[in-house]
């Protein structure tokens, strides 16, 4: 017997119609003999409408409540598709994260699933029936309700493959995949049908918002095998496993990016032992997640520059915490928030020698500037100006093969 875990997103079950055609889709996969947990997201823009409402409420709306005002959404969707399947003459039932239990802990908003009860579940899957579970939800040890983090269906769903040691985790979105950029900006971009865990990594928290990038780093952890795709074409989707299994024919795999960062200088700072920790302690106490840092060659042997890459949304308070930092001396503070990051992926990167050079050369063809640059095994991601993002993706999508 198959036991497959189907997670269905926002914009796959946003209206009526679309949770019948979802119900259709799990009746095909009883007809065939396997065992279904659906897992499922909220209908399209519902939780971003919940969150405006606690909003109206109070910009200080309690935490424990607005759990539970946000996992609402989850339980609308789960109710409508059991209804729909029951309607099919599909035995199906909606079980709440508190019903099963998924436990979590870590507070609210955030929380993280640490154990999910499976005999009761088990029990129902054996007697022929479909179990929908809530995404996004659990129950923390005092029995609150909790939820796991925006996007956190996706999380849901691995957990729920892993535990339940599901043969397969499908994850049915509004695209047919994983594309080798964005496929909205670029035309020419591709449908992958292989990617690793480790380029999905890279390319999730890159920007390509396919997948929930915690989602996927779990998947990695314990090795669950995902597919990605289209609730709507009969496509094949795109499977992502472990390394070994591909066979890499291309140094680059992807082009993301991303337009959420800003750039700060801080001139004119003392070079000597210690500057940097007195500079990034304070942001790192603050929450505030530093991507990329350089620092140029002081040329006078006494002050230099340090440039660094922070979320666009932290601006603000990065600039105050330097001001405030009596640790540190400068001269002044730049930044520049129209910046974009854009990044190349690839696990065939380790193995092909020249393709840093090749990406700078293509951007330099291209009359752009490179801001700041990092690196990692499969990846390498350069800030440039915002508004070079298309020319800047559209040329290394072609000189790295992927149109
Ligand atoms: N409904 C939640 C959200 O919009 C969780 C999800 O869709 O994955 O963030
Ligand atoms: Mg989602």
């Amino acid at each position: 017997m198959v036991k497959k875990v189907l997670k269905f997103g926002g914009t796959s079950v946003g209206t009526t119609e679309r949770i019948q055609h979802v119900a259709n889709i799990i009746k095909k996969e009883r007809s065939l003999g396997n065992q279904v947990i659906a897992v499922v997201s909220a209908m399209a823009g519902k939780t971003n409408e919940l969150v405006k409402l606690s909003n109206e409420i109070s910009d200080e709306f309690d935490k424990r409540e607005f759990d539970v005002l946000l996992s609402s959404g989850e339980q609308v969707t789960c109710a409508l598709l059991s209804g729909a399947l029951n309607n099919l003459k599909v035995k199906a039932r909606s079980w709440l994260s508190w019903q099963i239990p998924i436990l979590t802990d870590g507070g609210h908003s955030n929380a993280r699933i640490i154990n999910i009860h499976v005999e009761k579940i088990n029990k129902y899957l054996n007697e022929d029936e479909v179990v929908i579970i809530p995404g996004f939800q659990g129950i923390s040890k005092n029995g609150d309700i909790t939820t796991i983090g925006r996007g956190g269906s996706d999380a849901t769903a691995v957990a729920i493959a892993k535990i339940f040691n599901a043969d397969s985790c499908e994850i049915y979105t509004d695209v047919d995949g994983v594309y080798s950029t964005d496929p909205n900006k670029i035309p020419v971009a591709k449908k992958i049908n292989k990617i690793s865990y480790d380029e999905m990594l890279e390319l999730s928290s890159l920007g390509a918002k396919v997948m929930q990038s915690s989602a996927v780093q779990t998947a990695l952890m314990y090795d669950i095998p995902l597919e990605v795709k289209s609730t709507f074409s009969n496509r094949k989707g795109t499977k992502i496993f472990s390394q070994e299994n591909i066979d890499y024919t291309k140094s680059v795999t992807g082009v993301a990016y991303s337009k959420d960062d800003a750039k700060i200088t801080i001139i004119g700072v003392n070079d000597k032992p210690g500057v940097a920790a007195n500079i990034f302690e304070p942001l790192s106490k603050s929450q505030i997640n530093v991507d990329m840092v350089i620092q140029n060659i002081s040329s006078d042997q006494k002050t230099t520059d340090i440039t660094f890459t922070v979320k666009r949304n932290d601006i603000l308070k990065t600039k105050e915490i330097l001001k405030n930092n009596r640790q540190i001396a400068y001269k002044k503070i730049i930044h520049n928030d129209k910046v974009a990051k854009i990044s190349i992926v690839g696990a065939g990167m380790v193995s092909t020698p020249g393709v840093t050079y090749k990406m700078f050369r293509a951007l330099s063809d291209e009359n752009i500037n490179i801001l700041a640059i990092s690196t990692s095994e499969i990846k390498l991601s350069v800030i440039i100006e915002e508004d070079m993002t298309l020319k800047a993706i559209k040329k290394l999508h072609t000189i790295f093969d992927l149109d």
